[in-house]
């Protein structure tokens, strides 16, 4: 077998999207689970909609996920040419030239009104959708001519008659879509750049890619890129669609959608762990033979087996994602968390405090925001609450002993024996006395963390 070579070939129009991350990371799984390579490349010919920093969000973001390219822009393997389409438009020419020489491409001189009127001619007769007619254009040798100087023309690839592609989609089974249903299309645009279908082609054919895993949405351009590849002899990869993500209410994702958190730079900058992101991707839209759900960057490369990519819309489930984000917070080194979390305390305090915290949050930025309630303690109790018996009891025993983890929870279960009180009842009451709050981590070590004065300061109003 030839070696397994995928790519990811995002256009620079935007951010990191979960969707493109998605495919990136099956992509990613399925060449390393062969021990292929996967490649990243630019489709970067749409200069109008290309974002400044779109290619560096692209890759840094998918080195953040660990996801790191064999080749790249940065990375190039000379044998594949340029890994950015901007950088190969010659090469694209040179190949639309052989195949206007072959007779296989033609020069189409429809300006754009005259296009427009062509489609609007069609929708009048009621065609359901648009093919483009070949002999529809009258002009004047003339008036060619002097558009063929201008170079105002496109070129469209010459589709032979009836003629059926098919493939063997490796997510979907066999797909067939007859020649005469799709109509010439254009190859290259009168600006002089490439189409998407006809660069891909080049791109994947130069690189040689074996597999195209992609997003649903590009199977009506798989037959035409079949039929370049037919024009030039050449063999097509293996292609794969990844069907849809979709919102909890089946809809697809839209980028505009701001109730949703979607580009991977925001889960990064809210401190989320990127094994967690990267396990949760590795689910929408396959599963694993033994049915695991936590799975580490190298299970997944292993386990990983492209019969097992979904046919149905994956849901983008948020909650599984907190989850999913709790179950790796919590094997994160402390040490890792202190370093990103700038808290002024000592080495013993800040150790205690992510012990406790990372057991419940599911971002570095929630365990951050943990922080203040310690740092910037409230001088008031905000909330309701009577004096009762609990606390007094608790302040004395707690008030006899050094102030220690241990022994707070000494104090804790000695209030509980003596006053025959539990739970909510006996809970409550001390938290409230002594963090200010009704919610929090663990008791004993949400009041040692505040610390012995301040603590008894807030104690001593009750007894
Ligand atoms: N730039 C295309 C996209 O982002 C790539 C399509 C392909 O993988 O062929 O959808």
């Amino acid at each position: 077998m030839n070696k397994i070579r995928t790519r990811y070939a995002p256009s620079p129009t935007g951010y990191l999207h979960i969707g493109g991350a998605r495919t990136a990371l099956f992509c990613y799984l399925f060449a390393k689970h062969y021990g292929g390579d996967f490649i990243f490349r630019l489709e970067d010919t749409d200069v109008e909609r290309n974002v400044v920093d779109g290619e560096a969000s692209q890759l840094n973001n998918l080195a953040w996920l660990g996801i790191i390219p064999d080749e790249s822009p940065f990375k190039p393997n000379p044998k594949c040419g340029k890994y950015r389409q901007s950088e190969k438009l010659d090469v694209y020419h040179e190949l639309v030239n052989k195949l206007v020489k072959k007779g296989l491409a033609y020069k189409a001189y429809e300006n754009t009104e005259e296009l427009a009127k062509q489609h609007q001619e069609q929708e009048d007769a009621k065609i359901a959708s648009f093919r483009y007619d070949p002999t529809w254009l009258k002009i004047s040798d003339e008036e060619k001519n002097r558009r063929d100087k201008a170079g105002e023309y496109s070129i469209r690839l010459k589709l032979p008659k009836n003629k059926v592609y098919e493939w063997e989609d490796i997510v979907r089974g066999k797909i067939s879509v007859n020649s005469d249903d799709i109509g010439d299309f254009v190859i290259m645009k009168s600006d002089g750049y490439p189409t998407y279908n006809f660069a891909v082609v080049v791109d994947d054919h130069q690189m040689q890619i074996s597999h195209v895993l992609r997003g649903e949405e590009h199977i009506t351009n798989t037959p035409k890129q079949l039929a370049i590849y037919e024009a030039f002899n050449w063999t097509p990869p293996i292609f794969g669609h990844l069907t849809i993500i979709t919102n909890m209410e089946g809809k697809k994702l839209s980028k505009r959608d701001k109730t949703m958190k979607q580009f991977i730079e925001d889960y990064k900058n809210e401190g989320y762990c990127p094994e967690a992101i990267f396990n949760f991707l590795a689910l929408l839209g396959w599963t694993s033979a033994d049915k695991s759900e936590m799975m580490s960057q190298e299970e997944l490369v292993k386990k990983f087996d492209y019969t097992r990519l979904s046919k149905s819309p994956s849901k983008f489930d948020i909650v599984k994602m907190e989850w999913f984000s709790k179950q790796y917070m919590k094997q994160l080194p402390n040490n890792f968390i202190i370093s990103k979390i700038s808290s002024p305390k000592d080495d013993n305090w800040n150790e205690i405090f992510v012990e406790t915290y990372k057991q419940h949050s599911s971002t570095i930025n929630q365990i951050k925001e943990e922080l203040k309630i310690y740092l910037y303690p409230k001088a008031n109790l905000e909330i309701p609450f009577q004096e009762n018996n609990v606390v007094t009891t608790f302040f004395k025993i707690l008030r006899s002993k050094s102030f220690t983890i241990e022994n707070i929870q000494v104090a804790i279960d000695e209030t509980k024996n003596l006053l025959n009180v539990k739970g909510k009842d006996l809970f409550m009451p001390i938290r409230i006395a002594t963090t200010y709050e009704e919610h929090g981590p663990e008791l004993a070590k949400a009041i040692y963390l505040f610390g012995k004065d301040l603590v008894f300061s807030r104690l001593e109003k009750w007894s």
